[in-house]
């Protein structure tokens, strides 16, 4: 732990964090759902993060942005000495906004106006080039200038899928990156860096949840060995960075990490030493395993019922927060715990309930067939493991509001003490964002003739 005092096992400062939560009202009937992300936790993955990577090879580990853009986020993990990768310009601008140098981002998205690329490219941000026509469109705009950062291509390895189809980059017909297997791609991309002695990075973002990592490894193995290539054929290293991009797959099953960075980083090390040896600076992008199990959504439960000879608990958490668990529930399954209304862990027998949503479609479950203590109107629902694309991945669906989210740190007394990072969204602001403003428009247009 970074702060050097004793701190509480996760799972025992959560508890606490849950309890204090609904004792001071963060979560209750005025907040029916709340994010709630345990900033020790956070820091720990860092650390972790950093020692699994200690080695000859300088590294600059990167936030995947999407996985939690939200700024006092972003800036917690910019003062622990992070990066920031970025894909969107809403992300760049949140990622500035935290205070991320230029020469800590690095921009990748397959779909780069020229605007955004010429922004990136005046700026010094690393930019990973994800085809032959934007590598066109970056010699237009650098016209014969070279880039003041690093400026690579993202390759494609094709080393085949994961366990979750939406979640695999490398497959044969992925939309990310240069196809490296296809006919002459490996060469084309060779003779790219040839004609510009400015390419200096190859990146490869192999998959992401239910990837093995093995199959990422084999995917970085080829992309290490196209760096090698490259550089034998210009006869210099050219090549002096590779993206590693990120995906380490998390345990959503039980409290533990697994794998763990250092797992990975094993792993990675004894199929591709080169990587390590220092000839390369290495980029990470890792999103998802950095949050993930720091975060929980709380949630009231609203109502509970009985249909079929189900039981079922309405809270106030579905697919507005928990979007890819109630779309995909065999991929995306949360672990989830009841409490009772003052926030202690509920005990008893278990019965089989479902935890559903306050979404107007059937299926807005977060869990089906949960073994839980029964479960009361009142009572807390928590799901775990949330911390990454969860709170901070809103779905508007029948324009429910963005819930609001807090940090929190556990002193060694166990006493939670919170921080605001995201306010609640107002109903006001729903409706404003819903065209409030033009509320005339249609009928004007419709009298007008
Ligand atoms: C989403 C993404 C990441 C982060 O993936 P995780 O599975 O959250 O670690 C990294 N790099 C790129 C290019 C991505 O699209």
């Amino acid at each position: 732990m970074t702060s050097g005092v004793t701190v509480l096992p996760r799972a025992e400062r959560r508890t606490a964090a849950l309890a204090r939560a609904v004792e001071e009202g963060l979560l209750g009937p005025q907040a029916p759902v709340v994010g709630l992300l345990d900033v020790d936790g956070v820091l720990a993955a860092v650390d972790a993060l950093n020692g699994a990577f200690e080695g000859p090879a300088p590294v600059l580990h990167t936030f995947a942005a999407k996985a939690c853009g939200l700024v006092p986020v972003l800036r917690l993990l910019a003062d622990a000495g992070m990066g920031c990768e970025v894909a969107s310009p809403g992300e760049l601008e949140q990622a500035l906004a935290a205070g991320f140098g230029y020469d800590r981002l690095v921009f990748d998205s397959p779909a780069k106006t020229a605007g955004e690329l010429e922004f990136a490219l005046a700026h010094g941000i690393a930019v990973n080039l994800d085809n032959f026509q934007e590598l066109a469109r970056a010699d237009r705009l650098l016209a014969g200038r070279e880039a003041s950062g690093p400026l690579g291509i993202r390759v494609n390895p094709q080393v085949g899928a994961g366990a979750i189809g939406a979640m695999s980059t490398a497959t044969a017909t992925s939309k990310f990156g240069v196809a490296l297997r296809d006919p002459g791609a490996a060469d084309a991309v060779v003779e790219a860096f040839e004609r510009r002695p400015w390419l200096d990075r190859l990146h490869a973002h192999v998959g992401s949840q239910g990837c093995p990592p093995p199959l990422v490894a084999e995917g970085l193995r080829a992309t290490y060995e196209l760096a090698e290539r490259i550089n034998e054929r210009v006869g210099r290293a050219q090549v002096t960075g590779i993206d590693i991009g990120g995906g380490l797959p998390v345990n959503f099953g039980d409290e533990e990490d697994r794998p763990t960075y250092a797992d990975y980083a094993a792993g990675l090390r004894a199929a591709v030493p080169g990587l390590f040896d220092g000839r390369y600076a290495l980029v990470t992008e890792f999103g998802r395993s950095l949050l993930a199990k720091s975060g929980t959504i709380g949630t009231v439960v609203e109502y509970t019922k009985s249909a079929g000879g189900r039981r079922i608990a309405i809270t106030h958490a579905g697919a507005q927060v928990a979007t890819r668990t109630v779309f995909m529930p065999g991929s995306w399954p949360l672990r989830v715990g009841v409490f009772d209304p003052a926030g202690r862990p509920k005990e008893g027998p278990a019965e089989t309930v479902d935890i559903a949503g306050p979404c107007c479609f059937a299926g807005d479950l977060t869990a089906a067939g949960a073994e839980l203590p029964a479960v009361e109107p009142g009572d807390v629902v928590a799901l775990y493991d949330t911390g990454a694309y969860y709170f901070s991945t809103h779905f508007s669906y029948n324009s429910l509001p963005r819930p609001a989210v807090y940090g929190y740190r556990t002193g060694s007394d166990g006493r939670p003490r919170f921080a605001l990072v995201r306010a609640a969204q107002s109903v006001r602001e729903v409706v404003e964002e819903s065209g409030l403003a033009q509320a005339d428009s249609l009928v004007a247009l419709r009298r007008s003739e």
